[in-house]
């Protein structure tokens, strides 16, 4: 495996092919999830899909291919989207009236279904997210953090009012974050896009953003609010009390299997992935060692864990393999499992086993009766260690103290040269967007986000020295 201080790209493609959570297939840029990558989604999804739904929101699908005409009805959309949009032309062999997209998202085809179903003011709010997946034909892929096809989901809610709007619109966005924060333990910034890398059609977008091991940030959720743009273009509107009929407010948000890539990208390290244990396929690894007749008794004292451990709800498998120890052991290290238990004989005539924590290295010899207490607190400590662990990279790889963009470049190029990572760069922006442009020009530094706190506010423009209207993040990204 390529160490990741050599090639960080390299070492996550090294990561993910070894540690079997994809494979490429004959179609560009669309990969397989296989069962261990799969399993990181459906826990990452089954933590969000609670919150959505203890927020009022429900489920729905809706279809994959979208009618040509349906991206015209909002300018900016079709502007942003066009170009990565893959067309269905023909169907049974014949030529198609109208073609119809795959889609990169949904606004239109909800937006369109809004407008038949919303009459009055006694229909609203309408709280619904669907799982699916969607296209966007890139020119670049890498796996989970962008591909031609990818799995997400997409919540589509239509309000009275704008305030009504842009409450769920920031609700979602701190959801995003709990679920960012709690179960992937990735510490993030919230805040707010700047209008040059808004959502095409949006009013304003949000977003939660992550900085990973080489410096570079991920987008990991967004929230938009989308004002009346898409009820004007998709004509959705509504009765109210006041007897006047009034477009809806729309919003949209999105997390993706981009959160995948991040947290491998957080975490891991140069034996492998490192999973945090809310959402690891499996917690702990048990490894028997030993053999002939004493390899039975060992067998059986770990099936009365596997039995204990699965009734505190711990997810526990046990390799029986005809290999050794030692190569079960950098196995399991390189999938990331959090806890391995090592059990032989001789542990057993000591009443001990030995526990191997995934995040520090650190083994411990263990009591057994004392093994499934440990284990849960284990599990627990470790999640939090790595949050705090991330947490603290992402403070000492975020530079504040920048203001002009000579002082950027003498750190991104000095950066290069020491092969120290440059990390995030906190800078003062007047508005112009020829300022933030400049900045990507000249260092590659995209802004990210204008953080709802920013750890300091900053007075002047990092490009020309104007007096400053936002701070705002800047980074390389994914
Ligand atoms: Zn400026």
């Amino acid at each position: 495996m390529t160490p990741q201080s050599e090639d960080f790209s390299r070492w996550y493609i090294d990561t993910i092919k070894k540690a079997d959570l994809m494979d490429y297939t004959p179609v560009r840029g669309c990969i397989v999830f296989k069962p261990d990558g799969y399993e990181l989604w459906e826990r990452i999804q089954q933590a969000m899909d609670k919150r959505f739904k203890e927020t009022g929101h429900r489920n729905a699908y809706f279809p994959m291919l979208i009618p040509e005409s349906f991206f015209e009805k909002e300018k900016e959309h079709v502007e942003g989207f066009s170009p990565e949009l893959p067309w269905v032309t023909e169907a049974a062999g014949e030529k198609l009236e109208e073609k119809l997209a795959l889609r990169p998202t949904s606004e239109t085809m909800i937006g369109h279904m809004y407008s038949q179903w919303i009459q009055s003011y006694r229909d609203l709010p309408v709280l619904i997210n669907q799982w699916a997946n969607v296209f966007r034909w890139e020119k670049r892929t890498m796996p989970f953090l962008r591909t031609s096809e990818f799995l997400w989901q997409e919540g589509h809610t239509a309000h009275a009012d704008e305030e009504e709007a842009r409450h769920e619109t920031l609700q979602m966005l701190e959801i995003y974050r709990e679920v960012i924060e709690q179960e992937l333990a990735i510490p993030v910034w919230m805040g707010q896009k700047t209008p040059s890398e808004k959502f095409a059609g949006a009013v304003d977008t949000y977003s939660v953003e992550a900085m990973m091991k080489d410096g570079k940030a991920v987008q990991a959720g967004t929230s938009h609010y989308l004002g009346d743009n898409f009820a004007k273009g998709f004509d959705i509107k509504f009765l109210d009390r006041d007897n006047k009929l009034k477009f809806v407010h729309t919003t949209s948000w999105g997390t993706s299997t981009r959160l995948i890539g991040s947290m491998i990208m957080v975490h891991g390290d140069d034996k492998g992935l490192v999973l945090p244990p809310r959402v690891a396929p499996t917690q702990v690894i048990m490894i028997p060692i030993g053999s002939g007749k004493k390899r039975e008794i060992v067998l059986n004292k770990v099936d009365d864990f596997v039995t204990d451990l699965k009734r505190e709800e711990v997810r526990v498998r046990t390799d029986v393999r005809d290999e050794t120890p030692g190569w079960k052991f950098n196995e399991w290290e390189m999938r990331g499992v959090p806890i391995r238990v090592e059990i032989g004989p001789r542990d057993l005539e000591n009443n001990q086993v030995i526990i191997a924590r995934r995040d520090t290295g650190e083994k411990l010899t263990v009591p057994i009766d004392q093994l499934i207490e440990t284990v849960k607190g284990l599990l627990n400590e470790i999640q939090t260690n790595m949050y705090n662990k991330a947490l603290q990279f992402k403070a000492a790889h975020s530079h504040v103290h920048i203001d002009t963009l000579d002082e950027l470049n003498k750190h991104v190029i000095k950066s290069e040269q020491d092969q120290v990572i440059a990390g995030w760069v906190l800078a003062g922006w007047c508005g112009d967007e020829t300022c933030e442009a400049k900045v990507k020009e000249e260092t590659s530094f995209t802004s990210r986000n204008i953080p709802f706190e920013p750890p300091l506010n900053k007075e002047t423009c990092i490009t020309c020295g104007q007096k400053a209207q936002h701070t705002v993040w800047f980074s390389r990204s994914y």
